[in-house]
């Protein structure tokens, strides 16, 4: 019998033991054995930290570009990874959801490295002025952590719960050991062969442990970070284990969550959000067989909708095939595996000594194209709980399956209430299109959330769904959802960067942050600095230009030519009780006039203007008043346009405009296109 492989110490590996069967979720076939024996932890976890040096010292721009080469490369080889999917009893379009959403997350956390500096390590936030005087300062820096990422994850996404999390720690500098559930470590296997032949990665990125790891954590150190997907009980004792309490080892988890959908009162049968609602909770029942973190498992409805609802989703189900994934006509395949079909006939069994099921059975399912006592199906089931209040089960056990039940409400305060009464989920959803409602519901639950989706007809067409996290916002809830936060955009990159305030003089953080600090001393330039090409130009470069003097012409002509005629402009007789003594300047005219000053004419590498950030004007410039500006690069955003014709980058440079006693008047962020060597400039 074929053996699944551990990529580990850079090498696949074979266990040394008999194996554990891994089958085939549709036929019962053992597709290989799952074995682990003899695999050292220690030297596993040691290796990626000593590896993990090469990620480390990449910068940002070049891990991005790394994700993104590894996402068409593995894009192309999609079919093979379909074609073993649906032996875990997954669907096509379930199967898109774990492989492609998977490849998804890699290509949206590669897009994230614009937001990043240029460098291995980031700078977060503003700076914090520390002193009077300007010399004594600080910033917060975020660095790799010089560990590893062990990821535990759960059996329903081989594909996507190795790829959303791997994502980030490589984004963020960090290699990943992956230990996928045993169930379907086959197809992660499958996905980090390729990865492996494709050499994108540096050697130590990634190890795979394809089966059971019970003393993975013996060893994590101080700088590792843990994550784990599953069940509850799991997650508390990995989360308890004393290595990881003695070395304060961050453990993201994400464990059982008894999500909830409501239908607001307005949403009565014949509007659009009823029939939304509908859809919606039949979708977020069957898709992966339910067997999804986000899934609907409390749907909570308007006392006197129930009737209604139930018979609805009744009919909505009645048209869910259930059978042979691979067939066209079956919209619901099977569970991961009989196991997992006695642990929610159980669940379902707990629930039901309260509620009673108006919809499905325990012992019946039909079944197309397979044969239903090998395979792991089960029908949808639908329960009803009248007594959500007195009743507790049905906050508190999760039918890991297609399995979800309906709730009566009185009033919005009580669908609150009861959606707090899971203790903490990773999702849940509101369909009104009543906004008052909908803001009611978001804020007085959001405490008991990790994200709300609100429906109703003008989002629901290009909704991404009640079940789907997604790599740009936040995933994770509090409490029985295991309080951990995973993706997240940004947000989630940083759970594997360590952050450091940094105090010093603004001259030494600029040399550290790479961003020119106000009060750093100037660079003087030896040439005008728009006469450099991108590479030659370093933060603090500088320029102090010569002075202009703001004349009453100046200002009336500037008035005329904008058509901005504010009074303080053009009508010295209203001048009393304002904040303006003299004709005054416009703060647009003093940006300009500093323009004026700063810009070097002639035909350079400065190819385009190409914004303005962060623009303050600190005092009124009246006529007669005299200014000058330095000009200093403040920092460097690399942009690598594929295919760029003109390749360039931004520069963003400091502006400081300085009235004849040197006092600052007007402070502002210019941003330039600068062209890198590869052009000619004719002087
Ligand atoms: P488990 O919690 O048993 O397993 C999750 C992961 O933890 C698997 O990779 C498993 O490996 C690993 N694991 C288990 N015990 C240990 C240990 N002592 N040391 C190290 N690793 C360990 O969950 P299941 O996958 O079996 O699912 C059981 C239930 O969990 C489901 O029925 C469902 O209720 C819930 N669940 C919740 C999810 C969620 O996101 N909310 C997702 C998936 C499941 P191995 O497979 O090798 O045992």
């Amino acid at each position: 019998m074929k053996k699944a492989q551990n990529y580990v110490t850079g090498q696949w590996q074979k266990g040394t033991g008999d194996g554990v069967p891994m089958f085939d979720a549709v036929t019962g076939e053992v597709i290989a054995l799952s074995d682990t024996t003899g695999l050292d932890f220690a030297e596993i976890l040691q290796y990626g930290r000593d590896k993990g040096e090469t990620l480390r010292k990449m910068t940002f721009q070049e891990r991005g570009n790394m994700l993104k080469k590894l996402a068409l490369y593995l894009v192309k080889r999609k079919d093979a990874f379909y074609e073993l999917s649906y032996r875990t009893g997954a669907t096509k379009i379930d199967s898109w959801i774990d492989i492609e959403g998977g490849f998804g997350n890699l290509f949206a956390n590669a897009s994230l490295r614009k937001l990043f500096p240029n460098q291995s390590y980031h700078v977060e936030g503003d700076p914090i002025d520390l002193s009077r005087g300007g010399r004594f300062m600080a910033h917060h820096i975020m660095v790799p952590k010089k560990g590893v990422a062990i990821h535990i994850n759960a059996f329903n996404f081989p594909v996507w719960g190795m790829l959303e999390k791997c994502a980030v720690n490589w984004m963020a500098g960090v290699p990943a050991i992956v230990k996928p559930a045993t169930n379907t470590a086959f197809l992660t296997e499958a996905v980090v062969k390729e990865i492996i032949a494709s050499n994108i990665l540096p050697e130590g990125a990634l190890q795979l442990i394809t089966g059971s790891a019970r003393s993975i954590l013996d060893t994590v150190q101080s700088q590792d970070v843990v994550t784990f997907t599953g069940s509850a009980s799991t997650g508390r004792l990995l989360k308890s284990h004393s290595q990881i309490i003695n070395e304060s080892v961050p453990f993201n988890m994400e464990a059982d969550s008894l999500n909830s959908s409501i239908l607001g009162e307005d949403a009565i049968p014949g509007t659009p959000e009823f029939n939304i609602f509908i859809k919606e909770v039949r979708k977020e029942m069957t898709v992966k067989a339910g067997q999804k973190c986000t899934a609907i498992r409390r749907v909570i409805v308007p006392e006197k909708l129930v009737e209604d609802v139930q018979i609805a989703l009744g009919s909505a189900l009645d048209k869910v095939t259930i059978g042979d994934p691979r067939l066209k006509e079956v919209r619901m395949g099977s569970l991961v595996s009989k196991d997992q079909v006695d642990e929610v006939r159980e669940r379902v069994e707990e629930i039901s000594k309260t509620a009673h099921i108006v919809y499905g059975s325990l012992d019946k399912v039909n079944v197309i194209g397979a044969d239903a006592k090998k395979g792991a199906f089960i029908s949808p089931i639908l329960l009803r709980e009248d007594h959500p209040f007195t009743n507790h089960a049905v906050h508190e056990k999760e039918a890991f399956g297609p399995v979800s039940t309906i709730m009566p409400y009185k009033n919005l305060d009580e669908a609150i209430t009861l959606a707090q009464m899971g203790k903490g989920s990773l999702v849940s959803s509101i369909t009104t299109n009543d906004d008052n409602i909908a803001k009611d519901y978001v804020v007085n639950a959001a405490s008991h959330h990790g994200r709300i989706l609100v429906l109703n007809r003008e989002s629901a067409k290009e909704s991404t769904g009640h079940g789907s996290p997604l790599p740009s916002l936040t995933h994770g809830g509090p409490g029985r959802a295991g309080g951990g936060e995973e993706m997240g955009g940004m947000r989630g990159i940083k759970h594997y960067l360590q952050r450091t305030a940094i105090q010093g003089s603004p001259t030494t953080l600029t040399e550290i942050t790479g961003i020119y600090q106000a009060n750093a001393k100037y660079k003087e330039a030896e040439q005008h600095p728009f006469k450099y090409h991108w590479e030659d130009i370093q933060p603090g470069m500088s320029l102090k230009t010569h002075k202009r003097t703001f004349t009453d012409t100046d200002i009336i002509n500037f008035a005329n030519l904008t058509w901005d005629h504010f009074y303080a402009h053009t009508d010295i007789t209203s001048l009393d009780g304002s904040i303006f003594e003299k004709r005054t300047a416009h703060g647009y005219f003093i940006i300009s006039a500093a323009a004026g000053l700063f810009v070097y004419p002639n035909k350079g590498p400065v190819s385009a203007n190409y914004g303005l950030e962060e623009c303050r004007f600190l005092r009124p410039l009246y006529h007669n008043d005299t200014v000058y500006v330095r000009l200093t690069c403040k920092q460097k955003v690399d942009r690598d346009v594929a295919g760029a014709e003109h390749p360039s980058g931004i520069v963003k440079w400091f502006v400081e405009v300085f009235d004849a006693d040197d006092e600052l008047v007007a402070i502002a962020t210019i941003l330039t296109m600068v062209q890198k060597k590869q052009e000619t400039f004719v002087e």
